[in-house]
């Protein structure tokens, strides 16, 4: 078992850690009732396994539709309502269960309901292990744009078990990948280097992912600045999800074209070289993050000009121009024509 540290909390990264979730909870938690936000996938792989394994416990499970439009105002409704019909009150432990969505959804509720209950992260996914359970972001979307509603709020402890990575698809398992070779490619070149020759991920390499991500976050928990590095692909990333409609492209797939327009753009203005982008390129082609022929940097630009971020002084872009380093660079919106 290896564990993270952040300032108030522990990141639990085991393998089969998962049947120790009642030492895990014992430690933080006395009472008997637990209640376990997580969606029909979910609960139907794991649902009577973890009744099983809290058996001294009393569970009481809120089961919501899996994907992305579970992260909205009705559905927050919907869970915060059922939990108080089943009984819960303020004292009482609130786990998410899942992926990224209903981590940031679970935990949007832990933050709003009673004002605020203790809460568990145990994320199912790739992606939701290596990123979205790791600093504190929580929140909802709204039809006018993801994220637009959300608070900080930290889990008593996040318990991340590769064993769950087992059931995810190939594209999920991608999905997740994506993120890791970021983290490789803005922080850690041992991480990258581990990335281009292993198709599979251990305990080992999803502890040195977080590591990159903790790093960032300990300097900026809110967001101010410092995490802006972790936005490297990012820019067009959204872009093109939100061209797209969040329906083509899996985040991974969409941050992966964006590290690669952003090494394009390295290339073009600072010291990124042509063999870094043809050996990044290499990669996301063979674990399927992108695909011949490429999408094009141009077709997304006017999306990049009316981001919220482009301030009328230009757009802190992220440069990778030698791996496990990442630069902030202002770039113009004449730069990108
Ligand atoms: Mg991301």
């Amino acid at each position: 078992m290896t564990y993270i540290k952040m300032p108030q909390y522990d990141i639990f990264i085991e393998k089969n850690g998962l049947l120790n979730l009642p030492k895990y909870i014992a430690d933080v938690y006395t009472y008997h009732d637990i209640y376990i936000v997580t969606d029909e996938t979910v609960y139907e792989l794991y649902g009577k396994k973890i009744e099983n394994i809290l058996v001294t416990h009393k569970v009481f499970f809120v089961v919501v539709k899996p994907g992305e439009k579970s992260k909205s105002l009705d559905t927050y409704h919907q869970v915060v309502k059922e939990l108080v019909q089943k009984g819960m009150r303020r004292n009482h432990l609130l786990i998410a269960l899942g992926g990224g969505v209903v981590g940031d959804l679970t935990g949007f509720v832990a933050s709003t309901i009673f004002r605020g209950v203790p809460f568990v992260q145990i994320p199912t996914t790739l992606l939701a292990q290596v990123d979205s359970s790791v600093g504190g972001k929580v929140g909802i979307d709204l039809e006018e744009g993801k994220n637009l509603v959300g608070s900080f709020y930290n889990p008593l402890f996040v318990l991340i078990d590769p064993e769950f990575l087992k059931t995810l698809s190939k594209r999920e398992y991608a999905n997740g990948l994506a993120e890791m070779i970021k983290a490789g490619l803005i922080g850690d070149k041992k991480l990258y280097h581990h990335l281009l020759s292993h198709d599979l991920v251990t305990e080992e390499e999803i502890t040195m992912a977080i590591q990159v991500k903790r790093a960032v976050v300990l300097v900026d928990p809110y967001d101010k600045k410092e995490r802006m590095f972790l936005n490297f692909g990012h820019t067009f990333g959204h872009a093109i999800e939100k061209k797209h409609h969040y329906e083509s492209y899996k985040h991974g797939e969409a941050i992966s074209y964006g590290m690669l327009f952003a090494l394009q753009v390295g290339i073009k203005y600072h010291e990124t070289k042509q063999e870094l982008y043809d050996e990044v390129k290499e990669l996301l082609l063979a674990r399927g993050l992108v695909k011949e022929p490429l999408l094009k940097m141009e077709d997304y630009i006017r999306e990049i000009q009316s981001d919220k971020k482009f301030l009328a002084n230009g757009l802190n872009f992220i440069i990778v121009d030698r791996i496990g380093d990442a630069k902030i660079v202002p770039l113009k919106e004449s730069d990108f024509l």
